[in-house]
């Protein structure tokens, strides 16, 4: 209402009189493309109108493709921010501030003006209306990208979601941080030994990237820092335990990298157990598949990913991890307007049965692809199909440590973690944030401190 006021005057000052058969007709014109062709952000336009449904990797990129297009591009997600995933590790660790790695989505569009955003949960997507379902008013569009991301898999297990912790967003970073620093304020208190050491004791599940640079973070914090913080604690009784189901971590890297990866941690002094499964976690205690337990304060799920929640309310059809199936040029065979990029999309790479991994350069790229796909279709051209350039891999695991494997080089050790700091920094969105990261590693780097560790939010009594 406020966006027809708004507009009115300046229409209805200029127009010369018309016929009243006429202005009715020009008037239902008028409404109709303010309600069913809103530009950016409600703004009346004739242009058509993409709706990006997630403003991280994938969502993004499909917008800075688009920004010169004529189109109008609205970009909805459920928080007011851009999430830098590959480094919220260290916010669940105390070694950043959650919002060095997170960055508004306002100000990255601020430079695009056929791009607005619009803040809310999307429910469902009505294909044969061209509307998206929201917490708020339904959106309609001519062209949708599906790219809201993925989310924990706990393969049909839901006490593992209700007992374990997940680091999927600054929320359960933020989550995780108070209930590891709880942990040792809880554990100076405790008298009995046993309990002390449960309190200690952290169990990270999964060996892939996450949970590598979670279990190497977490022995750091506790062998460099929270030894300070707590004199009087034996830190020998904390534990950070790794555990993979393969025989591996790290299963996308070469085997010596892989190799190295598990001395490292193991030097470290991480308890990397291979071929081990989760079958429970109850109270405190992890049961194993070949009946061996560990009793831990906190136990991490690292060990599965899907597409988000999202995918189960579409009538689609779906991959493994609940991904959507998509054409190789991106969209959806019954409806080619609608485009899936990033973690949701599930293409296979030459049809070897594997879907292309859930990393953020697979997500940019295909966003590319999408915009470029969506233009090709408002000019009624052939769509292209997606071609991935794979950049690389890498990990840090702790301090001074990492492993790289990209265009043929393979590294371990400093001149990795070298790699992986510049390539991470300059891969975070907004200076702001470059310089906070850069500032906070090099104190933590030379001081062997992390400033961020503070209890805040809802506190943890149990
Ligand atoms: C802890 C962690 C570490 C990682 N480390 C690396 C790494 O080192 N290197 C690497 O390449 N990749 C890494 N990844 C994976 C990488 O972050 C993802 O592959 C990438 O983010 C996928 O991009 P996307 O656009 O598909 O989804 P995302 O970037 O996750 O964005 C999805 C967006 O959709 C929004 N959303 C979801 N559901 C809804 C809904 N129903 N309504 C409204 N909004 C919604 C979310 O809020 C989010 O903003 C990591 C991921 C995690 C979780």
């Amino acid at each position: 209402m406020t966006i027809h006021n708004q507009r009115l005057p300046a229409q209805l000052d200029s127009p010369p009189a018309l016929e009243p058969e006429v202005a009715e007709q020009s008037k239902m014109m008028t409404q109709r493309r303010i309600y069913d062709r809103p530009g950016p952000e409600n703004r009346p336009s004739a242009r058509p109108r993409v709706v990006v449904i997630g403003a991280g990797f994938g969502g993004l990129s499909v917008a800075r493709h688009l920004a010169r297009a004529d189109v109008d591009v609205l970009i909805v997600d459920r928080n007011n921010y851009h999430g830098f995933w590959p480094l919220l590790y260290q916010v669940a660790t105390a070694g950043l501030e959650p919002e060095s790695i997170a960055h508004p989505v306002r100000a990255i569009i601020r430079k695009y003006p056929n791009v607005g955003f619009r803040m809310t949960e999307v429910r469902h997507v009505d294909f044969e209306h061209k509307q998206v379902l929201t917490d708020s008013t339904p959106i309609s569009y001519d062209y949708l990208v599906l790219a809201a991301g993925s989310a924990n898999n706990y393969f049909g297990n839901d006490t593992l979601a209700e007992r374990t912790y997940g680091l999927k967003d600054i929320d359960d970073a933020e989550r995780l941080r108070n209930r590891v620093l709880s942990a040792f304020e809880r554990a100076i208190s405790e008298s009995d030994p046993e309990r002390r050491s449960t309190l200690m004791t952290f169990v990270v599940v999964g060996g892939g990237p996450t949970g590598v640079e979670l279990a190497g973070a977490f022995i750091e914090l506790i062998r460099h820092v929270l030894k300070h913080d707590y004199p009087v604690l034996d830190v020998s009784e904390a534990h950070v335990v790794l555990v993979e189901g393969m025989d591996s971590v790290l299963a996308a890297f070469p085997i010596a990298l892989r190799r190295k990866a598990e001395q490292r941690l193991q030097t470290m002094g991480v308890d990397v157990r291979l071929q081990t499964l989760v079958t429970s976690v109850e109270g405190d205690c992890v049961t194993f598949k070949d009946g061996s337990q560990v009793r831990a304060g906190t136990v991490v799920w690292a060990a599965g990913v899907r597409a988000a929640l999202l995918s189960d309310s579409l009538d689609v059809s779906l991959g493994r991890g609940a991904r959507v199936r998509v054409e190789p040029t991106l969209n959806l065979a019954d409806h080619p307007e609608v485009f899936v990029v990033g973690d949701m999309a599930y293409l296979e790479k030459d049809q070897n049965g594997q879907a292309y991994p859930m990393v953020a350069q697979v997500a940019i790229q295909q966003g590319k692809q999408a915009a470029k796909n969506i233009v090709a279709q408002t000019f009624k051209r052939p769509m292209l199909p997606f071609r991935y350039v794979d950049k690389g891999s890498m990990a840090t695991i702790g301090r001074r440590s990492a492993v790289l494997d990209a265009f043929g080089v393979r590294l371990s050790g400093y001149p990795a973690w070298l790699g992986w700091l510049f390539v991470h920094l300059m891969a975070l969105v907004g200076f702001r944030n470059r310089i906070i990261v850069l500032t906070n590693w090099a104190y933590n780097y030379f001081t062997y401190d992390r400033g961020v560790r503070l209890i805040t939010g809802a506190k943890e009594c149990d």
